[in-house]
């Protein structure tokens, strides 16, 4: 039997039981880990306030080979983040976050990785209002992560170059018409190789530059801000790309689309 002690943070909670709740962690050392919190649903137990979704606690659990559910020996609170769980908006965001975290598969190599970027995400969707641009930052390093971000380079079609070099430090694009992102193909049409199709989604040359230049963003500290044009088209788009990837649709986007207008 081994046991682990390290950060998780709280990505779905389930009753189990009359008192307990069975949570899912994602861990910065073992990737994904389900177990059973005894006394959960007892607010008497002073358990209650740490199987709260996003709630970041230090555990130690133990692993027995052949079971799904890691025994959980101890469990402390450590952030809480509740101005998640006040702000409906910002808590459709973060459920959101959570389905897409639940349908990835993560290495336990690779946790630490994907633990940092959901703290990161997690802190600042509690202390800023634009979460449309928190999640979309999320997502283009989640790509990352998972090794599937589109290609920009060239049309996945025809081969042409995309980019021109402007002045400054930023790419634009040859053409300023339409371009299309393919989640099957992996990347971008070119606006001669654009189709009629529900599986591609339009990206204005403004969105296609917010993406190229995030996603091979250097570390020089200048974030570049995105557009409200650039915002909902990504969203779009880079929702088809991972239903496409993970071969079904994600049940907390419609509602963070029914309710954004709250945001
Ligand atoms: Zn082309």
């Amino acid at each position: 039997m081994k046991v682990i002690e390290t950060d998780g943070i709280v990505l779905k909670t389930m009753d189990f039981k009359e008192n307990d709740s069975i949570l899912t962690f994602l861990t910065s050392e073992a990737g994904k880990i389900a177990g059973v919190l005894h006394g959960g649903k007892s607010s008497r137990s002073g358990n209650s306030a740490k199987k709260e979704l996003f709630v970041t606690n230090h555990l130690e659990f133990s692993i027995k080979t052949g079971t799904e559910l890691v025994r959980i020996r101890k469990c402390e609170l450590l952030v809480s983040h509740a101005k998640i769980r006040q702000n409906y908006s910002k808590f459709l965001h973060a459920c959101y976050l959570s389905e897409l975290l639940l349908f990835c598969e993560i290495p336990a190599v690779e946790s630490a990785d994907y633990f940092k970027l959901l703290t990161r995400t997690i802190s600042e969707l509690s202390e800023f209002d634009n979460s449309a641009e928190v999640k979309l930052n999320f997502e283009i390093q989640l790509l990352k992560l998972l090794g599937i971000s589109p290609s920009l380079i060239s049309c996945i079609v025809c081969g042409n170059l995309l980019w021109v070099r402007n002045e400054g430090k930023l790419m634009s694009t040859i053409h300023s018409v339409p371009y299309q992102l393919d989640p099957i193909q992996g990347g971008i049409r070119c606006p001669n190789c654009c189709i009629n199709s529900l599986y591609t989604s339009t990206l204005n040359p403004g969105s296609l530059s917010f993406l190229y230049n995030s996603q091979f963003e250097r570390n020089n500290g200048s974030k570049i801000k995105p557009t409200q044009n650039n915002l909902e088209e990504l969203d779009q788009a880079l929702n088809l790309y991972f239903i496409n990837f993970f071969g079904k649709k994600l049940k907390s986007y419609s509602l963070l689309k029914e309710n954004s207008w709250k945001n």
